[in-house]
């Protein structure tokens, strides 16, 4: 297996849906992975603000990681090919500081 394929951990996450069998179960309901997602995002926040260990934090993020790649499955949608798309998007911003950080974005207004 290689840990630095992308293909393995949807294949590592598609078994852990199937293996609760999310598809039925309500697991791959939108509203209910945003409210998770949400949850997991709250962890690492706590994780930070509480000053926890790089090893709690990097778990709590990988949990987010794993609801957004099954969200990914849930939704059918290609995460991969999205990832690199706006990857290409956000490299061709422009950045500025606000408030004194920095902040890259279309900036429309
Ligand atoms: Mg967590």
């Amino acid at each position: 297996m290689n840990n630095d394929s992308y293909n393995e951990m949807l294949n590592a996450i598609q078994d852990f849906h199937d293996k609760h069998d999310f598809k039925n179960t309500g697991g791959e309901d939108l509203p209910y992975r945003v409210a998770l997602m949400s949850e997991e995002l709250g962890e690492i926040a706590s994780a930070i603000t509480k000053g926890k260990s790089k090893e709690n934090l990097a778990e709590e993020a990988a949990d987010l990681l794993i609801l957004l790649i099954g969200t990914a499955i849930a939704a059918d949608f290609d995460l991969k090919q999205a990832f690199w798309e706006k990857m290409e998007k956000i490299m061709l911003r422009k950045s500025k500081m606000v408030n004194g950080r920095i902040r890259v974005s279309e900036f429309k207004d």
